[in-house]
């Protein structure tokens, strides 16, 4: 009897071990795996405005900051970058091995449509080099700054394209199935597109003066002189690109030379 009743007690003793062996190891389980995805991660990392103090969030590679602690305005960023895909490494040879040095052009775009579909496009895995695009950066309506591809990387901003420098013309064949092009040396940057200019629309009411601004701030923490920032329609040899449409070039160069480095 007094056995048996011993026999009981380890019984309870056990059970209610294993019990909480059972307890730690579920807990444990669903820590691991579903508290993660309740603290959803966005597949977009938002970027919030760093005070001028900050580490920069941004690796702008061959970007200076000079600029950056003399200028009160500094515009809101984050980073969405595009598929591998769709961008490659900048040549130091051509096609047929002579040496790539030219350097940096900035090349002005409009995206045509929302900054998201924009996105979209360049987030999409495309195999087909003829289906391959981005820009370094956009600006959108509100000033944001969205990385979209490194700029040490050759974005896939123009085709067949070429800019005429005070040397003569620039332009680069990396690739013998297509037409010379800038890429290899551009910083390409695309304003997002107004509501009643988008696909084209025989309407365009321009680009919002926070854009202007935060192109303004974006170029001035490049290398890249004023003579060389151009727009897609000059550098286009394609005759079928005429972005970005009602650029005002004398609203911007008065923002942009407003930075020290940028004064005449
Ligand atoms: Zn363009």
């Amino acid at each position: 009897m007094g056995d048996q009743r011993w026999f009981k007690i380890r019984v309870y003793v056990s059970a209610f071990c294993l019990a909480m062996v059972a307890t730690v190891i579920l807990a444990t389980t669903y820590k691991a795996f579903f508290e993660p995805q309740i603290v959803a991660t966005p597949a977009v990392e938002v970027l919030e405005p760093a005070p001028a103090a900050a580490q920069d969030p941004v690796d702008h590679g061959f970007i200076y900051t000079a600029d950056q602690g003399s200028s009160a305005y500094r515009p809101p960023e984050r980073v969405a970058l595009a598929d591998p895909s769709n961008y490659g490494e900048r040549y130091t040879v051509d096609a047929y091995g002579n040496p790539l040095t030219q350097d940096y052009i900035a090349v002005l775009h409009e995206t045509v449509w929302s900054a998201n579909s924009a996105i979209n496009t360049f987030q999409t895995y495309h195999p087909r080099d003829e289906d391959q695009a981005s820009y370094h950066a956009i600006i959108d309506r509100d000033g944001t700054v969205i990385y979209i591809v490194p700029p040490e990387k050759r974005a896939f901003g123009a085709g067949n394209s070429v800019f005429e420098g005070p040397n003569g013309p620039e332009t680069a064949v990396t690739n013998t199935q297509f037409a010379s092009s800038v890429n290899n040396f551009a910083y390409h940057i695309s304003l997002v597109t107004p509501s009643d200019g988008q696909n084209n629309a025989p309407t365009h009411s321009g680009y919002t003066d926070v854009q202007y601004k935060s192109l303004a701030w974006l170029m001035a923490q490049t290398t890249i002189p004023e003579g060389r920032i151009v727009t897609h329609a000059v550098v286009d040899r394609s005759n079928s690109r005429q972005d970005p449409r009602s650029f005002n070039w004398p609203h911007f160069l008065e923002y942009l030379q407003q930075y020290p480095s940028r004064q005449a």
